[in-house]
């Protein structure tokens, strides 16, 4: 489906009006980034609602710090807990599904969507719904329910805004042109800290060493599906979504600096790039001043001390996930919303030393065939048949694992 990222002016034109802002998943890299951000900013930004699925603590100290109007916990039996560090605000407290889906569907000028993994679809679509601006992290909604949430944000008229740092700059690398007029999107890579190694070497990597991302600081999930290259894959099928190109337009480069964040082929020849060093405050910062910009904490790039910015194609023998989610794009129906869910799982069990490293992808690959071979290929009609594709693929990714 074609992108509808709207590219009209009304949220956003002003910023030296206050905005409101909503931050799902606040507690997390992207929600502590933002809030960084916000917190330097003060007189720009007025906190709305927070959530967070576990961590109390630190959800009712940014409740605290940036006197939200509600704050929600995920787990429905952490509410006392959240209830009573909150004692003495202002802070409304909730928790559970209502909860996040409440906070959510309050007004807000702009919403950050921070959850992690397919958990974030139904609260992300609540602020689809709102109208206002929704400032997309969350690429599971995307991979999961791609062609429903497009159409939801088309239906509602909101402002999309990518906040991946390769589709924020794709975003950024666009001109407003016809869509014929661009040849391709080519997504930089860093390869994860894994991009040297050999196929044997891959065998025996830790979490621990999974975790450690050479560039960016992230959380654990998008960490692992770094390394693995499925991250790559996740962000193909984010980027057919919102941008106006076939999947045929869509190609990967890998560039270990992870300074151009992607870039724009256009037919006449121009290349055209987004640069920065890796910090995903720019690209946030981005979401939430555009169409202007703000002043972010960002040390600025010098191009002359990097002195080399290297390219090599991606190496899907070694990183079959790459390979998995091309297919997996170019399949459809099911496909994409089985992978991401399977992929959830396998990360799990990778972080739990469950599964291998190698055997991540294959376990993805398995899920597929299986889930299919039970439920067909159909594409899901609904956000409820996706959530059940998805339960589904959750329950048996599991009991495989038992296994
Ligand atoms: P984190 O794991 O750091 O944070 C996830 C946030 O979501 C936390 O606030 C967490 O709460 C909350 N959360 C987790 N599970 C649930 C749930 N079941 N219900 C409600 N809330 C939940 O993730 P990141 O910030 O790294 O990533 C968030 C999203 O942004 C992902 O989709 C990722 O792919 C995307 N993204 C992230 C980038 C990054 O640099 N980190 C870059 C580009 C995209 P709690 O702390 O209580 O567990």
């Amino acid at each position: 489906m074609e992108a509808d990222i709207s590219r009209e002016t009304s949220v956003g034109c002003d910023i030296s009006a206050k905005k409101t802002l909503t931050v799902l998943g606040a507690t997390g890299s992207i929600g502590t980034s933002t809030l960084d951000l916000v917190g330097r900013n003060r007189d720009k930004f007025q906190v709305v609602a927070l959530t967070a699925n576990r961590n109390v603590a630190e959800l009712a100290e940014l409740a605290r710090r940036f006197d939200a109007r509600l704050a929600v916990i995920g787990e429905e039996n952490l509410f006392g807990e959240l209830k009573e560090a909150l004692a003495g605000t202002d802070t409304a407290v909730a928790a559970g599904e209502q909860g996040l889906l409440e906070a959510a569907a309050l007004p807000a000028d702009i919403t950050m969507a921070g959850i992690m993994g397919a958990a974030g679809l139904k609260p992300t679509l609540a602020a689809v719904r709102q109208g206002n601006r929704v400032a997309l992290a969350n690429k599971e909604c995307l991979v999961a329910a791609g062609a429903l949430f497009m159409r939801e944000v088309g239906h509602y008229k909101t402002q999309l805004l990518p906040v991946d740092s390769e589709h924020s700059a794709v975003f950024q690398s666009l001109d407003n042109g016809p869509s014929e007029q661009i040849s391709k999107i080519i997504l930089t890579a860093s390869g994860g800290p894994f991009r040297s190694f050999s196929a044997e070497q891959l065998r025996h990597v830790t979490p621990a060493q999974a975790l450690k991302h050479p560039n960016w600081s992230m959380g654990r999930k998008i960490s692992i599906d770094s390394a693995t290259m499925m991250n790559k894959g996740l962000e193909l099928i984010e980027a057919l979504h919102l941008f106006p190109v076939g999947p045929e337009q869509l190609d990967i480069v890998v560039h270990p600096q992870s300074i151009i964040h992607s870039m724009v082929s256009y037919v006449d020849g121009s290349v055209v790039a987004q640069l920065g060093v890796p910090d995903m405050r720019t690209p946030i910062a981005y979401a939430l001043s555009w169409p202007q910009r703000m002043v972010a904490p960002i040390e600025q790039l010098d191009l002359a001390k990097i002195a080399g910015l290297s390219f090599e194609s991606p190496d899907e023998a070694r990183f079959p996930a790459l390979k998995l989610a091309r297919e997996t794009l170019l399949a459809g129906g099911n496909a994409p919303t089985i992978m991401n869910a399977a992929n959830e799982v396998a990360v799990d069990l990778f972080l739990g030393e469950k599964l291998t490293f190698p055997e991540i992808p294959s376990f993805c690959e398995g899920m597929i065939e299986q889930v299919q071979a039970r439920e067909g290929h159909e594409c899901p009609g609904s956000v409820e048949e996706v959530l059940e594709i998805d339960h589904i693929t959750r329950i048996m990714a599991q009991s495989s694992a038992i296994v």
